[in-house]
């Protein structure tokens, strides 16, 4: 058996047609059904249904045998006792900077509110710039306005949540895309049938790209 861990929302949905063509579908909507394993089409493949952030724990604990989440929550968990054998392409966006539109051109020192903690202060430390940096779990648009931070750290796609609060892109960290992760362990004992998943998925990648 076979168990990969994703994340409800947009991962999900991108995922479904890739794993379709891998012949896995789920026989239940994590939508509708409040289940939180899904059998699908292929007996020996199985998907737990969880949060994005958890994706990389489950993985490296042998809990899930593989899963897809995004290239930001890899490097946030650390990567260690993963491996990311493919990037998916998908759920694409930018880990970009962010400041008021008036906001003064970044000095020696700044202070950054974000989610992403590692990814902002690995950027900060490459530029030579002292950065403190406030960890917030969400809302971090707000920071700029009420004075808690000078710049966010955060993903966009559209860049209409930042307009909408009076915010605006400033510098790209980095792009990001959902990867699919595979526990250590489980590369080795169940080689087989998740070496012939990869090529699968690989295969399907590289149709779209074609
Ligand atoms: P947008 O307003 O289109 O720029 O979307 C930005 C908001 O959507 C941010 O709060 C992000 O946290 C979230 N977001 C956009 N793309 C993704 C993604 N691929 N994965 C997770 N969150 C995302």
């Amino acid at each position: 058996m076979l168990t990969i861990a994703v994340s409800k929302g947009r991962i999900y949905e991108d995922a479904l047609p890739l794993l379709a063509q891998a012949g896995i579908s789920p026989t239940d909507n994590p939508d509708t059904s409040r289940k939180l394993i899904l059998q699908t089409t292929r007996p020996d493949v199985q998907l737990v249904i969880i949060r994005a952030t958890d994706v990389p724990t489950f993985v490296e604990y042998g809990a899930a045998d593989l899963g897809i989440t995004g290239k930001d929550v890899i490097i946030e968990h650390g990567a260690e006792g993963l491996y990311e054998p493919l990037d998916l392409g998908i759920a694409k966006c930018r880990m970009m900077t962010a400041a008021r539109v008036d906001a003064p051109p970044i000095g020696r020192r700044v202070r950054v509110a974000t989610k992403y903690v590692t990814i902002a202060r690995n950027y900060f430390a490459s530029l030579g710039i002292q950065a403190e940096i406030i960890k917030l779990y969400g809302s971090m648009e707000l920071a700029p306005i009420v004075g808690l931070a000078d710049y966010i750290v955060d993903l966009v796609d559209t860049g209409n949540t930042l307009r909408a609060n009076g915010l605006e892109p400033k510098e790209l960290i980095m792009p990001i895309s959902s990867r699919l992760i595979v526990n250590k362990a489980a590369m080795k004992m169940k080689h087989q049938a998740i070496q012939s998943l990869i090529n699968q998925l690989e295969l399907t990648l590289n149709n779209q790209a074609a």
